[in-house]
């Protein structure tokens, strides 16, 4: 594949760059600008190259789904991308985007991301300028791939520069439509830093080697329905599945165990038998959990540790023993992928199993190949202190989650083979 590094002078060439800057904000404020300096590198070897960048990305959701359901009309759609609404609207990211430069590097901002206005806005960069265009939900064709909004996009540039790892599991007009017109048309297409460094990390967690292993991956956070082709594909792969979270209360009800009013997925059941039953001792389930009467933080809330789930309570956190369980195997392994915490480490008094599992993973350093599949995991390693002890933190919780799945292969990068 075509990296950033390996591409030409690109002296007068417009180059449309996918990025990932959907941050967290509230409004104009944007509280953790980590994806903007993640894309950096990109952008600045881009720029050294003589390029013209164009920086596209989305943030946050905008109701299309709503709108075709007819549960929004098309003005309040409208209305909610009016440029004042600062939850959708780019233009906060610019300041940061030339604080993030570090140098004195012009970056212009369209408020549109089509039409006359973005053309002419691309038209008036000069070499080595940057301009960020609006956010690309604003388009209702986006999310669909729609093949006239790609060629819009596409006629606008010469290459194409894939950078947003957490958006390359879903085939848009701005991750795929895009790239795939450019490529039939003979132009050049390549990956950014941040999208070889995932791509090369999360590949060896597909293709395992003799020397990973035990591989040992951890899943844990709230569905099982969102992670059934992850847990078939890893199945497949590891030595064993840890798995946590309220995930696990599926797997302990399959096997006739008490989990009180615990979240549990009544349409898995039958899954989660039969992965059982295939793994062959091989899923390793909590023996004990912290449990409570109220999910909500009242006063007076009950906080136990038990091993068998009462009624009128909730597992909400692996109990200790289950964490010594874990540190256990995890100790072994030559290789981990983990992805979703082990309890609701939003609230202190349920954040002890997911500090646990960061902690075995941190005395892994040096001995083993470690990846954060992204996602709340993710955060929680981040907010644990715990990020530079992974060999690999990955920027995409679905898009690592279907990598696994889908044996290397995401829509966003195969585009770009
Ligand atoms: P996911 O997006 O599937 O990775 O789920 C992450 C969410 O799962 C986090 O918000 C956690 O608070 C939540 N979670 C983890 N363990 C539990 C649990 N035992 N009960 C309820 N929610 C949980």
């Amino acid at each position: 594949m075509l990296t950033v590094e390996n591409l030409p002078n690109l002296q007068g060439k417009k180059v449309y760059v996918r990025v990932d800057f959907n941050v967290p904000h509230k409004g104009a404020v944007i509280s953790d600008d980590n994806r903007i300096r993640a894309a950096i590198p990109t952008i600045a070897a881009l720029l050294k190259k003589g390029a013209r960048v164009v920086l596209m990305s989305h943030l946050g959701k905008v109701d299309w789904k709503k709108f075709k359901k007819g549960e929004k009309t098309k003005e309040e759609i409208d209305a909610q991308m009016e440029k004042n609404n600062l939850e959708i609207a780019v233009e906060p990211l610019k300041a940061h985007i030339s604080a993030a430069m570090g140098r004195e590097v012009a970056v212009s901002f369209c408020p549109e991301n089509r039409g006359p206005a973005l053309k002419a806005a691309v038209e008036a960069l000069r070499d080595g300028e940057i301009l960020l265009a609006q956010n690309t939900r604003y388009q209702a064709g986006e999310e669909k791939n729609d093949p006239e909004l790609a060629a819009e996009w596409a006629s606008l540039v010469d290459v194409f520069v894939m950078d947003a790892f957490g958006s390359a599991h879903r085939a848009h007009a701005s991750t795929v439509g895009v790239p795939s017109i450019l490529k039939e048309q003979g132009k050049l297409v390549a990956l950014g830093y941040l999208m070889i460094k995932e791509v090369e990390n999360l590949s060896r967690c597909v293709e395992v080697k003799p020397e990973d292993r035990p591989y040992v991956a951890i899943l844990g956070g709230l569905k099982v329905s969102d992670k059934i082709k992850v847990i078939d594909s890893l199945l497949k792969k590891c030595d064993y599945i840890i798995i946590g979270g309220a995930m696990a209360y599926t797997f302990k009800k399959a096997l006739g165990e008490s989990i009180g009013s615990s979240y549990c997925e009544e349409a898995s059941l039958d899954y989660a038998k039969k992965c059982l039953e295939e793994a062959k001792g091989r899923i390793i389930l909590p023996v004990d959990s912290v449990i409570t009467d109220s999910f909500e933080p009242v006063e007076g809330r009950k906080i136990e540790v038990v091993s068998a789930i009462p009624e009128g309570f909730e597992g909400v956190d692996i109990g200790p023993k289950s964490a010594e369980k874990f540190a256990d195997i995890i100790s072994k392994a030559k290789m981990i992928f983990w992805n979703g915490p082990m309890g609701v480490f939003e609230q202190e008094e349920f954040q002890a199993g997911t500090k646990a599992v960061c902690v075995a993973i941190k005395n892994l350093e040096g001995k083993a190949f470690t990846v954060c599949g992204g996602g709340d995991s993710a955060s929680a390693v981040k907010q644990f202190g715990y990020k530079d002890s992974f060999s690999h933190v990955s920027t995409g919780g679905g898009a690592s989650l279907e990598m696994i799945e889908n044996d290397g292969h995401l829509p966003g990068v195969d585009i770009l083979r």
